[in-house]
């Protein structure tokens, strides 16, 4: 019996996993700049952190959570998103104890049973980071700020945000009364999910990717010109902030976001390139999430990143994540060397990561599969025509070679990394 993989799910093997350690190391150095401090929560959680935190109505809690029943009977769900987790982790260890703002980031996986498809997967990959504790419009823009910056180092010229405004609860009650009424009036001409939509949740209607649904969309009255004045200004003071720190950005109108607890900003980040699958992530400002999750009312905004879309950008806009290093492997051609070999690897590894060929094959085939390793420099102990005190040092991007004192096999390559070997 051979086992596969689970559908949606991958194994990332070490040439790619170079790529993801690249990924997160850029992506720490702008959160730590921002002084986010990363916060790990359980894979799994209560079930019912995830139907009260991202919403009963939602897809996600709806069809898409793995969820099953411990050997005592609880019912547990693997997470699917992170911001639910780290408010419940907020709470539980009192952070916001002092007052003030928590400034806080996870990176891990996310699971959903969506259906597999380019660029949604199973088990997935996001950035987080949420701060929890201020109302003001300015920490959206601290918010979108982060993540732009954040993607701007891998780099990605063209990025841009969609942002739109989704109220808060009593004026968007408002507006969801005017909305069912032009969604009844068209109910005919919507798809049957849309359909579903107009009582339970008729904003949701905006995300509906169903052509038959498009014009319909179009024509419906939107959530910006019934904002009240409190969520009209505190919108106009991000779109006014995101000018002033030159953040490019457009207003979208249809971005509503999956999940129950935004209010008011609402907010995609777009890398053109990609076409139709354009999204990087998103997020906004979710000022009612804190006391669904049994806390006392706090205010609060984050966004999610996708890290596979990201590499998937990276990729096709040809802008690799990482510097390939310089790879070093030693060739012992006799047991005699073997030992050797494994001690200068030691002093070798100050210059790059090293590997010592233990598979006992001829010279050539080891020459061959170093070449293939995609390494730097091979180094040779043991050549037929070479004395125990020799080491050949071949740099494999050339193919040229030189026989060097084994105590100079370090400065050898040294001189060689750095250009003047040969
Ligand atoms: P969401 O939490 O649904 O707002 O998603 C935020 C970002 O996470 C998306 O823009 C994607 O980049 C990524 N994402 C969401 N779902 C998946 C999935 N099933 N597979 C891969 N990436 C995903």
């Amino acid at each position: 019996m051979r086992f596969q993989r689970q559908r949606g799910t991958q194994d990332i093997l070490p040439e790619q996993a170079r790529q993801w350690q690249a990924l997160d190391r850029s992506l720490r150095r702008t959160l730590a700049a921002f002084d986010y401090g990363e916060i790990r929560t359980p894979l799994f959680e209560d079930t019912q952190l995830f139907v009260r935190g991202v919403g009963s109505d939602t897809d996600i809690v709806q069809k898409e959570m793995y969820t099953f029943v411990d050997r005592k009977g609880r019912s547990l769900s693997l997470r699917p998103e992170g911001t639910a987790a780290v408010v419940r982790a907020y709470l539980e260890n009192q952070m916001g104890h002092e007052g003030g703002v928590r400034r806080l980031f996870y990176i891990g996986p996310m699971y959903r049973y969506d259906r597999p498809q380019a660029g949604r997967f199973r088990e997935f990959f996001q950035l987080g980071a949420e701060a929890i504790g201020s109302a003001e419009p300015e920490q959206d823009v601290e918010i979108i700020d982060l993540m732009m910056t954040a993607l701007a180092q891998l780099p990605m010229p063209g990025l841009e945000v969609e942002v739109n405004s989704v109220g808060h609860p009593e004026c968007r009650a408002a507006y969801e009364t005017r909305l069912r009424q032009a969604l009844a009036s068209e109910r005919t001409a919507l798809c049957g999910t849309c359909q579903e939509r107009i009582d339970a949740n008729p904003m949701r209607v905006f995300d509906c990717k169903n052509e038959a649904c498009r014009p319909v969309v179009q024509r419906l009255p939107r959530m910006r010109e019934h904002l009240c004045a409190e969520c009209s200004a505190h919108h106009d003071v991000v779109l006014a902030g995101l000018r002033e720190l030159g953040i490019p950005h457009r207003e979208n109108s249809t971005i509503v976001r999956g999940l129950d607890y935004y209010t008011r900003t609402a907010f995609e980040v777009h890398y053109p390139p990609l076409g139709a699958q354009s999204a990087l992530g998103g997020g906004g400002r979710y000022d009612g999430l804190v006391e669904a999750c049994g806390g006392p009312p706090t205010p609060g905004v984050g966004f999610s990143a996708g890290l596979e879309r990201i590499l998937f950008a990276l990729e096709k806009t040809h802008a690799p994540a990482v510097a390939t290093e310089d790879r070093i492997v030693i060739l012992p051609l006799d047991r005699e060397r073997r030992l050797q070999a494994l001690q200068l690897a030691h002093a070798l590894r100050e210059l790059g990561p090293t590997a010592v060929d233990l598979s006992g094959r001829s010279l050539k085939s080891q020459l061959r599969a170093a070449g293939r390793s995609g390494a730097r420099v091979a180094v040779i102990l043991g050549a037929e025509d070479r004395s125990a005190d020799e080491a050949v040092v071949r740099d494999l991007s050339v193919g040229v070679q030189a026989v060097h004192e084994r105590t100079g096999v370090v400065a050898a390559v040294r001189a060689l990394f750095q250009g003047q070997g040969g």
